[in-house]
């Protein structure tokens, strides 16, 4: 039985101390009142929590500006009411439908309890000493996922889901994690050990290099590829010049021939092409590259083959839609991230390899715990100590199903399809990227400028742009601060506009709470900031002025 009290920690001694690992809060404390609220109304308590209002990151960091440790003990009840006022009050609702700029979205009410068990446990998933069930549970759903992108048979998942010496993934924090881990893979695959090698695990790189004889490695990705593989490309040490950006078409999907160009010029000067990636689903637009292209172009330079599906694997759980990932079976590894369409809590992605054999590369032993042929997931995995999130997906697709996560899929794309008609029956916006998945970007451009911009040559064109920018960051900004919605803002080239880099509102439609009624309400609400703005639109109809007059002349 838990016995309930009002702990007193604010006196440093060791009786009261015991107290915190023991009793829980009065249910009538704050901390009991909030634990309450949570569970009987989450989207009240977020809703009324969180307030909406602008507030300068100035002010707030004044409330987080002491650096002197903490001297005393302080209430629990005091604390949380720290918390409330002065954090959970200035956080952002990212499970708001009407915040759509987000890949981080409202989650299903049970990970909340279910989470509470997680935390209870607090299982290590590193070993099997402090995890036992954890371990298989989340070597399950690696093979499940692994089922999902790369549908082996039977026997297959039979003989290594559970196999000591093989992987068929690796759990981790997210996306970054999940890319380095696949471009470890791949470069330690790359340069291991034969006969007269230890492997560049052991050597080092250079040595490496020395053995193999190349003057340096590459890996290969589009202009939209995620910034965390410039982070693998610097902590592998193949340097971040080295991940090339190829150029992309009108769709923002790779251009294959320019990339199988570069990567014949790379092999000329010596520079082994050691992992071309794919991306199922760009961070800014949706995109998904034509993937079986590139994995032919893979197997013809003898390359790793990754596909960074972070934010389109889920795609994957839609009969209707699967088929927009086409290629994705014949990658060497392949990056989801849960927490993004998998509606898992922050912190959990996954990489998956092919062939279960690729991660034996990457394994580490250590004497007290990850002994050779145990089943430890930490022998393959880039971090150490690591919570249990597996449970969280486990329990997700369990309760979701296939079915159920199709059915989100199916709706996100419509809902993405949706906002883009919108958009373009709307005279005062520009739809900037159409949504293969359900991403797009926009921005807002009056419609006597469009008419303007379709006939004006590219030296107008960028003045143009360049005002329309700043009128697109004032749009953003101010709606982000009045805190009802929000979109985000990134910048992309636009074909349309050779190649200028344009600033456009970018929309994530992954929330299943958003309607279409709030849609319609981010684009009124667009248009009337837009007359708010002091700068960027009187200058624009300054522009349109002139361009007129000189048209009569
Ligand atoms: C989100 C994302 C990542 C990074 O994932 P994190 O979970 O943020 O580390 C990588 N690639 C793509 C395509 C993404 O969308």
């Amino acid at each position: 039985m838990v016995k309930h009290s009002n702990i007193k920690v604010a006196t440093a001694d060791l009786e009261s101390l015991y107290r915190i690992f023991t009793v829980a809060e009065a249910p009538d404390s704050t901390l009991g009142q909030i634990e309450r609220e949570i569970s009987e109304n989450l989207a009240g308590f977020l809703n009324e929590r969180i307030v909406a209002r602008a507030v300068s990151l100035a002010d707030i960091e004044r409330d987080f500006s002491c650096s002197g440790m903490p001297e005393k003990p302080t209430f629990v009840s005091e604390h949380t009411q720290f918390l409330l006022d002065k954090l959970v009050a200035n956080s952002v609702h990212t499970a708001a439908p009407s915040f759509i700029g987000h890949m981080t979205s409202a989650l299903p009410y049970f990970m909340l309890p279910l989470s509470k068990i997680m935390i209870a446990l607090n299982q290590n998933l590193v070993k099997i000493e402090t995890s036992k069930a954890f371990t298989p549970l989340e070597r399950q759903v690696l093979g499940m996922m692994h089922n999902l992108v790369f549908e082996q048979n039977d026997d297959f998942y039979q003989t290594y889901m559970h196999s000591e010496s093989d992987s068929l993934g690796a759990f981790c924090s997210g996306g970054t994690l999940a890319n380095i881990t696949a471009l470890w893979v791949a470069r330690n695959n790359l340069l291991k050990a034969d006969d007269q090698f230890k492997g560049v695990n052991r050597a080092g790189l250079f040595p490496a290099l020395t053995h193999y004889g190349y003057n340096g490695l590459a890996v290969l990705v589009s202009e939209r590829g995620h910034y965390s593989l410039a982070k693998a490309a610097d902590v592998l040490g193949i340097g971040r010049d080295n991940l090339i950006a190829i150029h992309v078409n009108g769709e923002h999907k790779v251009l294959v021939d320019e990339m199988r160009q570069a990567a014949n010029e790379l092999e000329k000067q010596n520079i082994k092409v050691m992992a071309i990636v794919g991306i199922a689903g760009t961070t800014e637009t949706g995109n998904v590259d034509p993937l079986n292209e590139l994995a032919d172009l893979a197997q013809s330079l003898n390359c790793h083959f990754h596909v960074d599906a972070a934010w389109g694997g889920a795609t994957l759980f839609s009969k209707k839609h699967k088929a927009l990932l086409k290629g994705i079976e014949r990658a060497d590894s392949v990056t989801i991230d849960a927490h993004k369409q998998m509606y898992v809590p922050m912190g959990s992605g996954l990489v998956l390899f092919k062939r279960p054999e690729l991660a034996s590369e990457i394994e580490q032993h250590a004497e007290y715990v990850l002994r050779k042929g145990s089943k430890d997931l930490g022998s393959h995995t880039l971090e150490g100590s690591r919570p249990g999130m597996a449970m969280l997906v486990y329990s997700a697709l369990k309760v979701l199903g296939r079915q159920g996560y199709e059915l989100l899929i199916n709706r996100s794309l419509k809902q993405a399809q949706y906002f883009a008609d919108l958009i373009n029956q709307q005279s005062d916006f520009e739809l900037v990227s159409k949504p293969e998945l359900c991403i797009l970007t926009y921005r807002y451009v009056p419609k006597a400028i469009q008419t303007l911009l379709a006939s004006a040559d590219e030296t107008l064109q960028a003045v143009i742009n360049e005002k329309l920018d700043d009128l697109t960051r004032f749009i953003q900004k101010c709606q982000r601060e009045a805190g009802k919605s929000f979109v985000s803002r990134t910048r992309l080239s636009s074909q349309v506009y050779s190649n200028q880099t344009i600033t456009v509102f970018r929309v994530v439609l992954a929330n299943p709470l958003t309607t279409e009624k709030i849609l319609q309400d981010v684009l009124a609400e667009q248009a009337k900031l837009a007359q708010l703005s002091q700068f960027a639109l009187p200058e624009l109809a300054q522009l349109l002025k002139e361009r007129q007059v000189n048209h009569y002349q």
